[in-house]
């Protein structure tokens, strides 16, 4: 057994005193194994999920390697998101926050390149990205690695479903040889192996129990007649009753659809899927975090990466053949010491699909009838905020601090009826409890922030 508490590493006492103050208590599984080898320098292949505490092992131990007075990029970590991207620089900074001055900069296609080429003027430490616009980079000389010191591959494994192997390998070509390499993946297919044979040395292999396993996770599994799979999906929301839900489809056109049609029955449903452009999949993912959606309705390539504390429900509205799929997808759920539900819908015709799920958990399916699902009179699942979106972000120098402090300064609004603020460079975005919405707006609109005015509205 690995010992938990982190004051077991050799930290220095201000990093010890940040992660405390992040109310990490202990060590997840994987830090608790990775760490001692992480902080070694040594190099690392490790079986981990998303709601692992993964970006925390390997953040830790890059930040406790790293130079704050060396202008040169130290660290650089490849992912194959940038909703993923940004969750892992979220996390860096927060743990950063025991050092001074560490430049985090995160660089993933679909936003100006001229731009970042900007914000590299200055070598920042530590650099986090996908693979395809780090390579540009690279190539155009805006990037450069001859400091780094700590290379990591986040989700390695979904990097490579997404065809990003040549990109990484040209990435990894521009790296110092000497340096420690971090590979990080749920799966393990022979290409990780090969991966790690070519890129690593001597790495501490730690796979990790999966924390997704029937443990925390309820599991269970309706059966339903043909067409009858929206009719089910809201009597399950009519039965849990959920704040919050992630609904899976295996193809797009369905996720879209099924959006459609709960939206027209009264539901807070948003579909996210490869279709939407940047500043659609950013609403959207904004909208069902900071609780103004009820209802995400995602493809498994568009729901990569995304990481959503406490989500009480997952539903898997068709099952994939592919029962790692199946972990991935119910993994959402319960993370991070709270539990989960996960239930799946299935025809007669998919007894299959279940039964590949069964034989890859080494546990029998609980299959429950649809007949224990109880409506509930006059149901509504309102979500319980509102999102306004003001079209000012940071590139105008609004801050979060000036977004509350509008709506809070000289009004009957108390702050903690406002939720999470979110600023992007040219938008920000603020949660409001739905009962003071309408005045919210109308504060947003009418008044100033930062001596400016800006349009505001609400997003549906
Ligand atoms: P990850 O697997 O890196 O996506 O992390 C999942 C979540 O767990 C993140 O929200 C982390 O902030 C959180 N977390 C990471 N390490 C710990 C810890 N030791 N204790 C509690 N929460 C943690």
């Amino acid at each position: 057994m690995s010992n938990t508490a982190f004051s077991s590493l050799p930290l220095r006492a201000e990093e010890l005193a940040n992660i405390q103050s992040l109310d990490y208590e202990v060590m997840t599984p994987i830090q608790a194994q990775s760490l001692p080898a992480i902080l070694e320098g040594k190099d690392l292949l490790a079986q981990a999920k998303t709601g692992s505490g993964k970006t925390a092992a390997f953040a830790i131990g890059l930040l406790h390697k790293l130079d704050p007075r060396n202008y040169q990029t130290q660290a650089l970590v490849l992912c194959p998101t940038r909703e993923l991207a940004d969750q892992v620089s979220h996390e860096i900074r927060r743990l950063a926050r025991a050092y001074p001055n560490i430049k985090v900069t995160t660089l993933c296609g679909g936003k100006p390149i001229a731009q970042q080429r900007s914000s590299l003027e200055h070598d920042p430490h530590i650099v986090v990205g996908t693979p395809g616009r780090l390579l540009q980079h690279l190539e155009q000389g805006s990037l450069k690695l001859d400091g780094l010191q700590t290379l990591v591959l986040d989700e390695a494994d979904r990097m490579l479903d997404m065809g990003f192997y040549d990109d990484i390998m040209q990435i990894i070509q521009r790296a110092p040889r000497q340096r420690q390499t971090l590979l990080f993946s749920a799966t393990y297919p022979d290409e990780i192996k090969f991966i790690s044979d070519t890129i690593q040395h001597e790495p501490v292999d730690v796979r990790v129990e999966s924390t997704h396993h029937n443990k925390k996770i309820e599991q269970i599994f309706y059966e339903i007649e043909k067409g009858d799979r929206t009719r089910v999906l809201i009597m399950l929301l009519e039965h849990f009753n959920p704040e919050s839900t992630v609904v899976f489809c295996n193809r797009k056109q369905q996720c879209q659809e099924l959006a459609d049609e709960l939206w027209q029955k009264g539901f807070h449903a948003l579909a996210l899927h490869g279709d939407l452009d940047q500043r659609d999949r950013d609403e959207v993912l904004i909208q069902f975090a900071n609780k103004s959606s009820s209802i995400l309705i995602a493809t498994d390539v568009a729901a990569r990466g995304i990481d959503i504390k406490e989500l009480p429900l997952v539903v898997n509205f068709e099952l994939s053949p592919d029962p790692e799929v199946y972990i991935h997808r119910i993994g959402r759920t319960g993370r991070a010491g709270s539990s989960g539900l996960a239930v799946s819908l299935f025809m007669a015709s998919e007894a299959a699909k279940v039964n590949a799920i069964e034989k890859f958990q080494d546990s029998p399916a609980r299959i429950a009838p649809i007949t224990s699902l109880k409506p509930r009179e006059n149901f509504r699942l309102s979500p319980p905020m509102v999102t306004l979106s003001i079209n000012g972000g940071r590139k105008d120098k609004v801050r979060a601090g000036d977004i509350l402090g509008a709506l809070t300064a000289n009004t009957n609004i108390p702050g903690k009826q406002i939720g999470k603020i979110n600023i992007a460079d040219n938008v920000s975005y603020v949660a409001v409890e739905r009962q003071v919405a309408k005045q919210a707006l109308k504060i947003l609109s009418e008044g100033k922030i930062k001596g400016r005015k800006f349009r505001a509205r609400k997003l549906r």
